[in-house]
């Protein structure tokens, strides 16, 4: 038996890159697996598909995390489907890179409107089921470059490093209700996200990682996993680097 056994998670971009092998791994582990989406329904589909195939249950749920009525339709949803919530992962991120002089107001917009505010969103209304949970389960994926900064990257860095404030304070707000709220950074992920990198800055970011290597999704996983699991009930408020030792502190 998974150490997730009837739990109900929701994993907000989870059709592809990270959120796709946190799915994959929470069902593993035994949770009921809501798969959210924005544009990419067949890539969320595929998810589902895995996850039923090998016995699980899944379903998947568009909404776009950065609107307030998507990010509670997106929530209910998920609730509808699986009667509660216990797990709810704020992935869902995208990048606008540019060096700051050249940054529009819509590359910042956009960065924040997805990776800040919509954790917001979908965090608020995530509070009352989690509430009802005995269980109850917040994780913020950020980054390292939340932590340490990258040029071209303000944006990103600026919300990243919002989301780890916003999980610390919610970690407060909400322990007394034995609900945890902690955030992992990852540093350098084989996923899409990293595409529109130029080999350049791959060349340079590998210099910067101590284990000389970028890791794929499924490296990250497992540790979303734990903190979701009853392993992790005295942890919250932490922001846990899975980033071959780029940041040691
Ligand atoms: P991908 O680009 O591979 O996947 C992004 C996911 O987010 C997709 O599932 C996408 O859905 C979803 N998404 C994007 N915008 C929205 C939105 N407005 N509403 C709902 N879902 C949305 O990225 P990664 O897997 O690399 O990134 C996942 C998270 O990990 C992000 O928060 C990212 O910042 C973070 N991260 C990634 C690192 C890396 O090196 N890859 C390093 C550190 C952090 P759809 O398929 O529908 O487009």
């Amino acid at each position: 038996m998974g150490n997730l056994e009837g739990r109900a998670a929701l994993v907000t971009g989870g059709s592809r890159g990270i959120g796709r092998a946190i799915c994959l791994e929470l069902a593993r582990e035994g949770a009921r697996v809501a798969v959210n989406y924005n544009t990419n329904a067949a890539a969320a589909c595929e998810v589902v598909s895995l996850i039923k195939e090998a016995g699980g249950e899944a379903v998947a749920i568009a909404g776009d995390v950065s609107n307030a009525d998507a990010a509670a339709a997106l929530v209910r949803g998920a609730v509808e489907a699986f009667g509660g919530l216990d797990i709810l992962v704020n992935n869902a991120g995208i990048t606008r890179d540019r060096l700051l002089m050249r940054m529009s107001e819509n590359d910042w917009d956009e960065v924040q409107n997805t990776n800040l505010r919509g954790t917001f969103l979908v965090t608020k209304a995530a509070m009352r089921p989690l509430l009802r949970s005995q269980a109850g389960r917040i994780i913020m994926i950020t980054s390292v470059i939340g932590v340490m900064g990258n040029p071209g990257q303000a944006n990103y860095a600026a919300a990243k490093a919002g989301i780890i404030g916003f999980t610390r304070a919610v970690a407060r707000e909400v322990a007394s209700r034995a609900i945890t709220v902690n955030a992992v950074a990852p540093g350098f992920i084989e996923t899409d996200i990293i595409a529109p990198m130029s080999p350049e800055a791959i060349k340079a970011a590998m210099g910067l990682i101590p284990l000389e290597r970028m890791a794929k999704p499924d490296e990250v996983a497992p540790l979303v996993a734990f903190l979701a699991g009853d392993g992790a009930r005295y942890i919250t408020g932490q922001c846990i680097h899975v980033d071959g030792g780029m940041v040691m502190a």
